[in-house]
């Protein structure tokens, strides 16, 4: 038999003792809390890098607070019963942000489909237990052209047809017997001919439950209330955006009747739609913890210190003959200072694309946005200081590449 000892020297098959392990200092000196021992990700070959994108799930997204890994690790030493657990949860998450009902999914997307499947068989466990098949079920959601995203899919998933129009006359047109739900996509409201309150408006003249995905519209933080309170019947966020909670969690909040309906096909309930957006207590004590952190933030020091950041790597960049730079925060869906860096590419004969690729093969790696036209940047998701290794990165890509 192994001693525990004896266990952890067999499995730490590859010595990965740095100069830095064990002095719980971060590989790029800036991460004191990173528990020192071993460095899994470098066991595996797996490349760790400095997050100036943002939340996006391919790089996966956000990083928890120390008071949410807490929680999850307070989580998974004892057994709960999951339903229990979401019950009281979500009681607390609907009490915090002031809304009838609250639970916590797998995501986003998971909530999309919760929600979804909830309209569907209301609180008969029998429909719930045919979606997809929606055989004697309403079957049609109906949507802004301009709202359209991929994650319609989540929605898609419960069998659903969805019907696409672009004027309030055509939405009307459009609502018969079988319209289940409207769907809306929050950071699309001004794109569509319909906004916020018509949409709410159009919903409850026809007795048609309203959704409105609010996945990344975090920050402001009364976003959490603003469009339950506005009535839409149901709403989603993502648990690991701006919430820096679980990535692999969300909320989906509203309507009492239609969370309880939801819950009917969640897990632990195994013959659902939703039995693959699974949550375990882990990640919905997670979720309840970021979120609490969240609401006790000083929100205008973060907005504070993103200015700063950004401002800084900004002047870096500046400092290269023919850099131009954009400092813009984008109106709803990460609404945070973020920078476009530009420059003449007569002056600096060198693609967005091939800078960002000399970033991101860089000591440490450095993770942006902009495709082939620009360095976008955000430094919300950066541990703090990390902007100082940003700005001096740019600013030597940039001026190495000057002819
Ligand atoms: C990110 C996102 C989602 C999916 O959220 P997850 O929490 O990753 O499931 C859905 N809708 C929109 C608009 C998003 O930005």
């Amino acid at each position: 038999m192994l001693n525990r000892r004896d266990l952890l020297r067999s499995l730490a098959t590859i010595p990965v003792v740095g100069p830095f392990i064990g002095s719980g200092i971060g590989r790029n000196g800036l991460s004191p809390d990173i528990v020192p021992g071993r460095d899994y990700f470098k066991e595996i070959g797996v490349r760790t890098f400095i997050n100036a994108a943002g939340t996006y799930t391919m790089l996966t997204g956000s990083l928890m607070h120390p008071e949410v890994i807490q929680a999850i690790q307070y989580a998974s030493k004892q057994y709960v019963s999951l339903d229990e657990l979401q019950d009281a949860a979500g009681a607390r998450i609907a009490e915090l942000l002031h809304c009838e009902a609250a639970t916590v999914t797998s995501g986003a997307a998971s909530a999309m489909s919760l929600g979804m499947a909830g309209v569907l068989s209301g609180i008969d466990p029998e429909k719930a237990a045919q979606i997809p098949d929606l055989t004697g079920m309403k079957s049609e959601v109906i949507y802004q052209k301009s709202h359209w995203v991929g994650y319609v899919h989540a929605l898609r998933n419960c069998g659903v047809k969805l019907i696409e129009v672009e004027t309030r006359k055509q939405m009307e047109d459009a609502i018969n017997d079988q319209t289940a739900m409207l769907w809306f996509l929050n950071y699309s409201n001004f794109d569509g001919e319909v906004q916020w309150k018509e949409f709410v408006e159009i919903g409850k003249k026809y007795g048609i439950p309203t959704f409105n995905d609010c996945a990344a519209d975090v920050p402001p933080v009364e976003n959490l209330w603003k469009f339950t309170a506005m009535g839409f019947d149901l709403v989603c966020f993502s648990g690991g955006k701006g919430l820096r909670g679980p990535q692999s969690a969300g909320l989906l909040l509203g309507r009492k009747d239609l969370i309880a309906a939801a819950r009917l096909s969640a897990p632990p309930r195994g013959n659902t739609v939703c039995r693959t957006n699974k949550v375990n207590k882990e990640e919905v004590l997670g979720m309840l913890v970021a979120l609490e952190v969240y609401l006790n933030r000083d929100h205008k020091r973060d907005l504070e210190l993103w200015e700063y950041q950004i401002k800084k790597i900004s002047d870096n960049a500046l400092s290269v003959e023919g850099v131009e730079t954009e400092i813009h925060v984008p109106e709803i869906a990460n609404h945070v200072p973020s920078l476009r860096i530009t420059w003449d590419q007569e002056k600096i004969p060198i693609t967005p694309s091939s800078a960002r690729e000399i970033l991101r093969k860089g000591h440490p790696s450095i993770e942006t946005m902009g495709g082939n036209k620009s360095i976008d940047i955000t430094t919300w998701m950066m541990n703090p200081g990390e902007e100082r290794i940003v700005a001096e990165r740019v600013k030597h890509v940039l001026k190495n590449a000057r002819t």
